[in-house]
């Protein structure tokens, strides 16, 4: 069967007529499957949701019981047929719970990876190559500059800056949902172990992740009494990132404003946001994970979904595999 008959992009999302399913569909779908919990991969609205236990877990705590109308678990390596298609989900190395999907009929198959990331987290399961005949991957640091550093690195510049300032408050921007979580984990591996505080936003989803035995120590709650403000002295808060435009952040005392990003490397960026301290910590690949990855698996064609699929797509045919952007809109991932 030809790839492009088995799977294409469509204003919804990807589809595969064959199996009448969208997979991370952008709008509400009949028949949906979902790589993982991010807001703009897995929208409340579906009538079927086919994902991990853990991302149904995470929709149900988004968006509530709710969320659509019948759920099913995917196990991970398991093949659930749909319709003479053959679906498997896989580790994607990106946040808890999160997958490939890998589209299978008539001798072809496609793997679907979602978001994902190469390098070792204490919060997930490690990504898992599937040899495929296209491979679809993201480029959302999809160029040759973009080089992460190694996290404990990252983590070591927060160690230093807390005994450098013990005065003062260390806010630490990460994403709700798996850099918050890895944050802390990282800091615990570290061998922090004084209590963290966390916004409010992020208890439901470090309750979670606890809940699946990701150890993340002594957390608490940042509520903040205002005749009390020195307690945060020396302390980590971590909160979203929309969070520090508010005045919840204001009332830290002279606070670090840091943020764990992969646009951190952005120098720019980062001071656009007035970041004290950039975190390089991503969820996403960069450039060397991206092209690594696809010379390890060896996909006769690669199509690159977002991000900057042009230097991708012109590096794979250097290399001398087909492989072409599908211009997917809906995915941000300017956060992470
Ligand atoms: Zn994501």
């Amino acid at each position: 069967m030809k790839p492009e008959t088995l799977l294409y992009p469509t204003p919804k999302g990807l589809y595969c007529e064959k199996g009448g399913f969208y997979i991370d569909p952008v709008q509400p779908v009949e028949r949906a499957l979902v790589t993982h919990g991010h807001a703009d991969h897995a929208r409340a609205g579906h009538t079927h949701v086919l994902a991990t236990r853990e991302t149904l877990d995470i929709m149900r705590i988004r968006y509530g019981d709710a969320f659509c109308v019948s759920a099913q678990e995917a196990v991970l390596g398991a093949r659930t047929a749909i319709g003479d298609v053959s679906v498997s989900f896989h580790p994607a190395g990106h946040v808890l719970g999160s997958a490939q999907i890998a589209v299978e009929a008539g001798g072809t198959r496609i793997v679907v990876s979602g978001d994902y990331k190469r390098r070792r987290d204490p919060t997930c399961l490690s990504f898992e190559p599937v040899v495929c005949d296209v491979f679809i991957t993201e480029a959302t640091f999809g160029l040759p500059v973009f080089h992460h550093p190694d996290d404990r690195g990252e983590i070591a510049k927060l160690l230093t800056s807390l005994r450098q300032f013990p005065e003062r408050t260390h806010l630490v921007g990460a994403y709700a949902l798996g850099k918050a979580q890895r944050v802390i984990a990282l800091l615990r591996e570290a061998g922090y172990d004084e209590p963290i505080f966390i916004h409010g936003a992020l208890t439901k989803l470090c309750d979670y992740y606890e809940s699946e035995g990701i150890d993340l120590g002594d957390i608490r709650p940042a509520t903040l009494d205002t005749k009390d403000k020195q307690s945060f002295a020396g302390a980590v808060v971590i909160g979203p990132p929309s969070a520090f435009a508010d005045k919840w952040a204001r009332r830290f005392p002279d606070p670090v404003s840091i943020f764990a990003s992969g646009w951190m490397l952005v120098r720019q960026r980062a001071k656009q946001r007035g970041v004290e301290l950039p975190m390089i910590i991503s969820d996403h690949c960069d450039w060397p994970e991206l092209t690594g990855t696809i010379g390890e698996i060896g996909p006769g064609e690669v199509w690159v979904t977002h991000g900057r699929e042009e230097a991708l797509v012109r590096w794979c045919e250097l290399q001398g595999i087909a492989a072409r952007p599908l211009h997917l809109v809906g995915y941000d991932d300017e956060g992470e």
